[in-house]
């Protein structure tokens, strides 16, 4: 068949690998012809793995390669493109950056970096966001902002569904649930998916009754909005990593703030079972480490242990939302005919043991082995 080679300048080869092509159980061949997967035998192919685990990559569903440790936008292009590669390094191929201070769209024709889903920056409330990483923005002024945000974004928009409110000492929505629900009109309107930073128990509610697409943490989901969201399919990315700071916020927040502190400590006791629950009820749920600012990139493994550790979800259903399934769902198809040249070998079996994602043979991006 006719497979034309994307950049044949790159990496004239074609590439084959033979193993057993995860969530399948049978031994199959793959042929990688520049940017793309085929099924048909190639001639002249140099085999680059016999035997093992294949997997699309590591999909990182809620990281952000524009925020530097510690808070603030990168400074550069390089600066972003190191934190990607970071995540490439942890076996990400593909990530969704949910909200970004910095500009870095060339990125995603850079053939080194993991394939991006991008938001544009933060839509956030005025002085309520963390400093100088969102557009901040009065009622008024919300969808407007959501439908430029769109446009910086390759697909995707995000919001700030909650936050603390100084005068209340308590998160609260971040603006009425009207503008809130035209927030989510706006960004599909403008043809983005839109997804929110939620922590409370009130805008998620909001906000899956608007339709929103996907949520960020969901710290604060009744069973009442999970079933709500199963039946639509809104998607949840849990970012157990970033729950577990919860109670260091709530420390330094104690004097001043207590019922914010006691609340944000009952949020994360009970958060386990919140993730528990929404996987039961059928929810797309997500892996997502929500890298940047405070927690470092390359932890994508430790994510997925933790959704299977702490909130019981099976093995297999962790490996498809922090590969295939999140692939799908971002639009990076994977390893079928036609779809794109990113794969990663692992000598053992990750179904027996997600460790196994820490020992990587063989990772290929973009039709090109990078390991
Ligand atoms: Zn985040």
């Amino acid at each position: 068949m006719d497979v034309a080679l994307d950049d044949p300048e790159r990496d004239p080869r074609v590439l084959h690998v033979r193993g057993v092509v995860l969530p399948d159980d049978e031994t199959r061949d793959l042929w990688l012809v520049g940017d793309r997967v085929t099924l048909t035998p190639q001639p002249d192919a140099t085999t680059i793995a016999d035997g093992g685990f294949i997997l699309p990559g590591l999909v990182d569903a809620h990281c952000h390669i524009g925020i530097k440790h510690g808070g603030g936008h990168v400074e550069s292009l390089d600066e972003a493109r190191e934190l990607a590669l970071v995540d490439r390094s942890a076996g990400v191929l593909a990530l969704r950056d949910a909200g970004s201070p910095y500009p870095y769209e060339v990125l995603d024709d850079d053939p080194d970096v993991p394939r991006l889903a991008r938001a544009g920056r933060h839509v956030a409330p005025v002085r309520r966001y963390l400093r100088g990483l969102g557009v901040e923005v009065e009622a008024p002024d919300v969808a407007a902002t959501i439908t430029s945000q769109a446009k910086a974004g390759n697909g995707w928009v995000k919001m700030v569904g909650d936050w603390i409110d100084r005068g209340v000492g308590d998160l609260a929505n971040a603006w009425d649930p009207a503008t809130m629900a035209d927030a989510v009109a706006a960004a599909h309107a403008a043809g983005a998916r839109i997804t929110a930073h939620c922590f409370a128990e009130e805008s998620v509610a909001v906000l899956v009754d608007a339709g929103i697409d996907c949520l960020e943490h969901g710290t604060g989901l009744s069973l009442d909005v999970i079933a709500k969201m199963a039946a639509q399919g809104t998607a949840l990315v849990p970012t157990m990593i970033n729950i577990e700071t919860f109670d260091g916020i709530a420390a330094s927040a104690e004097d001043k703030f207590p019922g914010y502190a006691s609340h944000m400590r009952r949020l994360q006791a009970g958060f386990p079972a919140v993730v528990a629950a929404a996987v039961d009820a059928g929810v797309p749920v997500y892996v997502g480490t929500d890298a940047g600012g405070g927690i470092v990139h390359g932890m994508v493994v430790t994510e997925m242990e933790m959704l299977h550790q702490r909130a019981g979800m099976p093995i297999l259903d962790v490996l498809a939302a922090g590969s295939w399934g999140a692939r799908s769902w971002l639009g990076f198809p994977g390893l079928v005919e036609g779809g794109l040249a990113d794969l990663i070998v692992y000598p053992e079996d990750p179904r027996r043991s997600l460790a196994a994602l820490r020992n990587p043979s063989r990772v290929v991006l973009k039709g090109a082995v990078v390991r």
